[in-house]
């Protein structure tokens, strides 16, 4: 049985946690995730620890393992999940993105950067954690950062995750799958940037969309867009991804190399030349290309491909994914068929076999879920 102490003391609110929490440490490429415990937390005000639900492994967090790149090590992966508030901070409680106090018990996703508070942006802005998060220049990044002495829970792929003040916290209904839910903070978001970009330079009611993948942005990218009215086209060079994008709502599926021409916006999410001239050159003369991939400098130079100037397509290219696209994702997924949604995600693995989710075969499944 596990037993949770919680202590007042001059540095904070110290929750013990027997067994210990439980986070899985990336430290470098030729090694296997390394569990870590953690014996106590001390949250400050403003501060929250949630007990993870269900966690999905997205494809950051595959590119932060399978990348030859130094990365700051040890990292604790994870940025995609559902949790539960068991300890909060002292002092004045947090608030939830709609403005309630965030209490004990509750069902939780959160935006995967917390704004620094110390930047020249996070000074001068007196507004919520959400503007704020949005114009931070260094804000933290959950499973994406060094694991720090105070901040060892920095990730989703863990028993618990330690919320820092000023993060982005958005309640979750209680019936609706945690598989579904958990991509919310890192594919839905960036679906959600991505058609709310489009949306703002051409109506989607009725307009012709290709996508250049059927990964898990983009079906839900499908799923959004076919919601929004548009007629939805998904490429995929494999078979069994393009069945799945039809289901998420996609009318048309393609390999990329045969698919019809004259969409009026293109989305693509893969991020690299031959992606982005693919759907480039199955958009009309022009359209609208939307470039989301995870990193935005290198998109902007890829994005010039020869069908991109050659179709004079008007390029857009995202350049972060903000809490409010989270609370958006949110929202959608809760309504969307949870059916669908779920299957997206192929196999749940226990926390103790975390890495073996990262050794997934992805034609097979969108996702791997880890459960604590
Ligand atoms: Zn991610
Ligand atoms: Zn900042």
């Amino acid at each position: 049985m596990s037993t949770q102490t919680v202590t007042r003391t001059p540095a904070g609110v110290r929750v013990g946690l027997r067994p210990p929490a439980e986070a899985y440490a990336f430290i470098g490429a030729d090694h296997p995730l390394q569990p870590i415990a953690v014996l106590d937390v001390t949250l400050q005000e403003g501060e929250a620890l949630a007990a993870i639900e269900l966690a999905t492994v997205c494809e950051c967090d595959l590119r932060t393992t399978s990348s030859s790149r130094a990365a700051t090590v040890p990292q604790i992966l994870g940025h995609e999940q559902v949790g539960r508030i068991v300890a909060l901070g002292p002092g004045d409680p947090a608030l939830t993105a709609d403005g309630r106090v965030l209490a004990l018990g509750d069902r939780v996703v959160w935006a995967r950067e917390v704004a620094c508070g110390r930047c020249d942006e996070c000074r001068t802005r007196s507004a919520g954690a959400v503007e704020q998060t949005a114009a931070c220049r260094r804000p933290h990044r959950y499973g994406r950062e060094r694991a720090t002495r105070g901040w060892e829970l920095s990730g989703g792929i863990a028993t618990h995750v330690h919320l820092l003040a000023g993060t982005v916290v958005f309640r979750a209904r209680d019936w609706v799958p945690a598989a579904v839910l958990a991509p919310a903070a890192c594919a839905g978001a960036a679906a959600t940037a991505a058609l709310d970009s489009a949306a703002r330079q051409q109506p989607l009611e009725g307009a012709r969309v290709v996508i250049s993948d059927a990964g898990m942005r983009g079906v839900t990218a499908a799923a959004m867009a076919a919601a929004r009215g548009a007629v939805v086209t998904v490429l995929d060079a494999d078979p069994v991804r393009r069945q799945r994008a039809l289901r998420f709502g996609a009318s048309a599926v393609f390999a990329p190399d045969v698919s019809p021409k004259g969409h009026d916006v293109a989305l693509d999410f893969v991020g690299t030349t031959e992606a982005v001239d693919a759907v480039a050159a199955r958009t009309r003369h022009g359209g609208l290309i939307v470039v989301a991939g995870d990193d935005a400098a290198p998109q902007r130079r890829l994005v010039q491909t020869a069908s991109v100037i050659s179709r004079e397509l008007r390029v857009h290219v995202v350049e972060k994914v903000e809490p409010v696209h989270v609370g958006q994702a949110l929202a959608f997924l809760e309504r969307a068929d949870a059916a669908v949604f779920a299957e997206a995600v192929g196999e749940t693995v226990p926390l103790r076999e975390a890495p073996r989710a990262f050794t997934a075969a992805p034609h097979l499944r969108l996702r791997t879920a880890i459960r604590p």
